[in-house]
Order: C-alpha cells, then structure tokens, then sequence
C-alpha cells in the first residue's frame, strides 16, 4: 500500500476497466475506483519506515478485497474507520 493519506472523498481502490488479456491494444487494465469511500482500512504492521499505510475503500471495493486479496495480505489489514 501506499503510503499516501487515505482519500475521504473517493475509493483509493482500483478497479478493473474490463479489459480482458484478449483485449489487445493499449489502454490501462485498472483505473481508479470513482465511489465514495465507506471505510478506512490501515495496515496491522507499519512498514520499513514505521508508518502503516492505510486508504480509502467503498463498500463494493471492500468486498472484492476481502473474495480476491490473499489471506496473507487482507489479515494484513483492519477496517479502522468507518466513514
Ligand atoms: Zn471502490
């Protein structure tokens, strides 16, 4: 994660664009989440520079995280604010 402040304002998370890898061509495979932000998530342990990272994610992105992030990373972090 990056160690940027967590946005109040709008989803740090990103999300697919729908592009698949048979899509050929340029064009991101992600682009930034554009839904309000419903929680805070930070990370349990800080990193090498004793700062946790933490961003903003809405309800939807927060779901997708917790079906498809590894177990390793989304024990990793606790929900801390709920917005
Ligand atoms: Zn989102």
């Amino acid at each position: 994660m990056a160690l940027i402040p967590p946005d109040r304002a709008r989803c740090q998370a990103d999300v697919p664009t729908g592009h698949s890898f048979l899509s050929m061509g340029p064009g991101p495979k992600h682009v930034r989440c554009e839904t309000s932000p419903h929680v805070i998530v930070e990370e349990r342990r800080p990193g090498e520079d004793g700062h946790a990272g933490s961003m903003s994610l809405c309800l939807e992105c927060l779901a997708v995280m917790s079906r498809q992030a590894s177990g390793e990373i989304w024990q990793g972090v606790f929900i801390k604010e709920v917005i």
